[in-house]
């Protein structure tokens, strides 16, 4: 019986699956160690919860990247939303960011403590809370990246159409392309390849992330989150680093255009400009971030309530430094002590995408 099948590989798929293993072990045996990145979340859930990760071949080391919206999102925008849930505004937020502790409690906290707190599954019911509460501030929390900004642009444009006066937007929105080019120009990082979130490059597109592979001699490819797909992604990685021909391909069954999707980047550029953002741990990376235009100014929190960054000291949190791959979470030394899913002390330990969450969820 393939090892595979005792993940739950199909024996009619498990063969392709073992000649691909073999494949990277081949790569990895000409190169001895090699170190990618998955830079999604998603990506690291999927590989801890299929058991890939236990299969993959000695001396290939994966690091988790930063990929989880929540996770990045620094603790002084945290903070900021904190204070607006303190003025008896209604904050609309994903539910991801209910729990995550900024550095006084979370909007969990807040909410049990009478806070207008409300989860939302879409930026779009933002609009329909806006019109049931016409005597309230109602601010939306756009946090994530290229996936979810463009339903914060829908959502401000819809606004703007139905002439809302009391819905605005806390715009924390990031972009993925410059991070990974922070990463990927550090030597000390030593990361040989990446392994791309299907999600994010069919709207931003491929291209967007050429420069890895074109400028930077660094291995990419975007995978989708089957297991098959990303084993598929990672030996292309190695074939990569082994022979020296860098080439952006994508591991999805969906098509994956180079140019993104034409109507979401539209959208985009026409509600936000892109604008230096600030990142956990990792500091402020220029064009990282969407600001809003100032066509839609009314709807920028930022502007209607006169709010300014917020910089507040660690709280012994490492997760800039996890997200960055320059440590893994049992590295931490707050890791299954003062933090753990039930005692999160940082968001990597919270989101359901979190790094240290998945790393206790299925590696204990
Ligand atoms: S274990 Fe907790 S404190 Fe440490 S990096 Fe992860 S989330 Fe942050």
């Amino acid at each position: 019986m393939s090892e595979f099948s005792s993940i739950g590989v199909e024996s009619a798929a498990a063969h392709r699956f073992e000649a691909m293993r073999e494949k990277l072990a081949d790569f990895l045996r000409e190169r001895r160690n090699l170190t990618f990145m998955e830079v999604c979340g998603t990506h690291t859930v999927a590989i801890f919860r299929s058991g890939l990760r236990s299969l993959l071949p000695e001396g290939l080391r994966l690091l988790s990247g930063p990929g989880c919206p929540v996770c990045v999102t620094d603790q002084g925008e945290i903070d900021i939303a904190l204070n607006l849930a303190k003025k008896d505004y209604v904050i609309l937020t994903y539910g991801d960011m209910l729990r995550v502790p900024g550095s006084s409690g979370s909007l969990l906290e807040l909410k049990g403590q009478g806070a207008r707190v409300e989860v939302v599954v879409s930026a779009i019911q933002s609009i329909e809370i806006a019109l049931a509460h016409p005597e309230s501030e109602v601010v939306f929390l756009g946090v994530g990246f290229e996936t979810t900004a463009p339903a914060t642009a829908v959502t401000l444009n819809q606004a703007r159409q139905v002439g809302l006066t009391n819905l605005s937007v806390l715009c924390l929105h990031k972009t993925v392309p410059s991070a990974l080019r922070v990463l990927a120009s550090n030597p000390a990082l030593k990361i040989d390849g990446f392994i791309l979130p299907g999600n994010v490059t069919v709207v931003a597109g491929m291209d967007d992330y050429a420069f890895l592979t074109e400028a930077l001699g660094k291995a990419a490819a975007a995978a989708g989150f089957e297991p098959e797909e990303i084993l598929a992604a990672l030996v292309d990685l190695a074939r990569q680093v082994t022979t020296g021909h860098f080439r952006l391909n994508a591991y999805r069954k969906q098509e994956t255009p180079r140019g993104g999707n034409p109507v979401a980047r539209k959208l985009l550029s026409e509600v936000f400009d892109p604008c230096d953002s600030r990142w956990r741990g990792m500091g402020v990376i220029p064009g990282s971030g969407y600001r809003v235009r100032k066509e839609y100014a009314r709807f920028d929190a930022t502007e209607k309530f006169g709010l300014s960054p917020v910089s507040v000291p660690n709280n012994g949190c490492r997760c800039g430094e996890v997200l960055s791959g320059v440590l893994t979470p049992p590295e931490c030394e707050l890791y299954g002590t003062a933090c753990t899913p039930l005692t999160p002390v940082g968001p990597c330990m919270v989101s359901s995408e979190g790094t240290c969450g998945a790393w206790h969820r299925f590696n204990r």
